[in-house]
């Protein structure tokens, strides 16, 4: 993968703070307490879609209790 932009400011998709506390792979939002993947971040256009990693293992979840 081409991850060139590693140098890139984040933010909270959610509620757009740069008050982020930097865990290499994932960052969390201070404010919303949500962690994101960078990897969705660099690869998600729409900053909007992306869903934290709770959300992500709850939308697993539900995807495994009815497979489509
Ligand atoms: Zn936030």
């Amino acid at each position: 993968m081409n991850l060139k932009t590693k140098n890139r400011q984040y933010y909270c998709p959610r509620c757009g703070s740069k008050k982020i506390m930097d865990y290499g792979n994932t960052f969390d939002c201070t404010i919303c307490n949500l962690e994101f993947e960078k990897e969705d971040f660099e690869f998600v256009d729409d900053k909007e879609e992306i869903l934290a990693i709770s959300e992500k293992l709850a939308f697993t979840r539900i995807l495994n209790i009815s497979p489509d």
